[in-house]
């Protein structure tokens, strides 16, 4: 797993669609560092950090939840750092957590429908031992926005309105004009990827506010800021 350089401060590692593992970031102050999303498990930690490490770069103090889907936080469990996650993402991983990983209790909840498709394959596929699976929720949770001081660059995290997910946030890095939006800009896979036009809008009207050049996406190269009011603009007139 390579970590590329995004600005002086900003890096990510790409996303990979076996298993999928979503795009990871790291944001370096002279302080602290925090890194974007926790991945989808043990190994993909240990990818990450591994590929920190290699650029002489230290462990993350900080880990930010940019929502509770599976991908993105069955890592939780294996970061060092703290964890910190939206009062929606974490009521929503404590109900995960009491969930048991055997086969008959995932059919049961792909027959329920509490489970989707697309997820029990890509878990199975991560797991090849359903029980390792370890979901936590946070060391820190916030409700509407928080600020972190890394020393000497600040993050701040803002939930908004999403289409994809009730407890969506952005990741905003001012002085590196970086924003990580993780997969706000998408259906609702849990309710038969249905596209809620009115809370697109919204997120549109939010991201526009925000001062940035490069967007990153939770499964996608990142891209600049026209282009990311494209693709919402084009995924509105669908
Ligand atoms: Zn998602």
């Amino acid at each position: 797993m390579e970590l590329k350089r995004l600005t002086e401060r900003v890096f990510y590692t790409m996303h990979s669609k076996e298993a999928d593992m979503p795009v990871l970031g790291y944001i370096n102050g002279q302080k602290y560092s925090l890194m974007v999303d926790s991945g989808n498990s043990r190994r993909h930690v240990e990818l990450f950090n591994d590929s920190i490490t290699n650029k002489g770069l230290r462990k993350p103090d900080f880990i930010a939840i940019t929502h509770w889907h599976w991908d993105h936080t069955f890592g939780m469990n294996a970061v060092e750092g703290i964890t910190i996650a939206h009062k929606k993402t974490n009521d929503k991983l404590a109900e995960i957590a009491k969930w048991k990983w055997t086969d008959s209790e995932m059919k049961k909840r792909l027959e329920a429908k509490v489970e989707i498709e697309f997820a029990d394959t890509c878990i199975r596929k991560e797991y090849p031992l359903l029980s390792e699976i370890r979901v936590t929720t946070s060391d820190i949770s916030y409700n509407r926005n928080m600020e972190i001081d890394l020393g000497d660059i600040i993050v701040e995290l803002h939930h908004i309105i999403s289409p994809h997910s009730e407890d969506c946030i952005c990741i905003l890095i001012p002085q590196e004009r970086v924003l990580f939006i993780g997969d706000a800009v998408g259906v609702d896979y849990y309710n038969n990827c249905y596209l809620d036009k009115d809370k697109l809008r919204s997120l549109i009207t939010a991201i526009k506010k925000f001062d940035f050049d490069i967007c990153v996406m939770g499964h996608a190269e990142p891209v600049s800021k026209p282009d990311i009011l494209n693709i919402m603009n084009s995924l509105l007139d669908r």
